[in-house]
């Protein structure tokens, strides 16, 4: 199996409040793209593709190993994807998509995905389970329904995929199409997606407290 990553690090990161792109918000002094790449060639990738936006590309070539390749991103995190994956090295069989925004996703968490696909899984994401009690609401806001607990599951990345399945996925897909995740991207072409363990360590930074604790994380280490 010949694995290469994508990381995902075009989006704009409005909701962090920060001046830069939230790909290149420094966490203890790195860029949360740079801790994301590491964690995926720690975890056992072979190559890396990043989709940066577009007036940063430089910025980023200079703060990532010279191997890395970089692309420039869409409008949305399913644009950026598709971008990345016509720029995946053709000796890749097998591709895991993920977020600079989960800096500090152990590699282990890496390996698990990389060993489901091994093992002959054509698709397969992290999770972890829901400890709150967790609801659907109407408009007003009032619950509809209490949800099954039991059967839901918080979606992280890295997201693996056989190559042909998520190259033909994605040629399936409406040009234009938003989708949060790449699991849901193969799930809309019939396939279905495994999971392993996720770990808390790859929560996905979106709100300054986001960042605050994940500086906690790497303090403590
Ligand atoms: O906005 P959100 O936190 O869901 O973004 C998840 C990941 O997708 C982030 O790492 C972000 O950089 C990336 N993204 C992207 N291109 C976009 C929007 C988001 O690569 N246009």
């Amino acid at each position: 199996m010949h694995a290469v990553g994508i990381v995902a690090a075009a989006g704009s990161g409005s909701r962090l409040g920060a001046e830069l792109p939230k790909a290149l918000v420094p966490l203890a002094g790195r860029p949360l793209v740079a801790w994301a790449v590491d964690a995926l060639l720690d975890g056992g990738v072979a190559e890396v593709v990043v989709a940066v936006p577009a007036a940063e590309r430089a910025a980023v070539a200079a703060l990532l190993p010279e191997r890395v390749l970089l692309v420039e991103g869409g409008p949305t995190r399913t644009a950026s994807v598709r971008a990345a994956l016509e720029a995946v090295p053709a000796a890749a069989t097998a591709v895991l998509v993920h977020d600079a925004a989960r800096p500090l996703t152990p590699p282990a968490v890496v390996a698990r995905v990389l060993a489901a696909l091994a093992a002959g899984a054509p698709a397969v994401v992290p999770v972890l389970p829901v400890a709150d009690t967790t609801v659907a609401v109407d408009d007003d806001g009032v619950i509809r329904e209490t949800l099954p607990r039991d059967v839901l599951r918080r979606v992280q990345t890295p997201q693996g995929f056989d190559r042909a399945v998520l190259v033909d996925a994605y040629a399936r897909l409406a040009e234009g199409a938003e989708l949060t995740d790449d699991a849901a991207v193969v799930r809309a072409a019939g396939i279905a997606v495994g999971t392993v363990v996720g770990d808390d360590r790859a929560a996905k930074i979106t709100v300054p407290q986001d960042l605050a604790l994940a500086e906690l994380l790497v303090s403590g280490r």
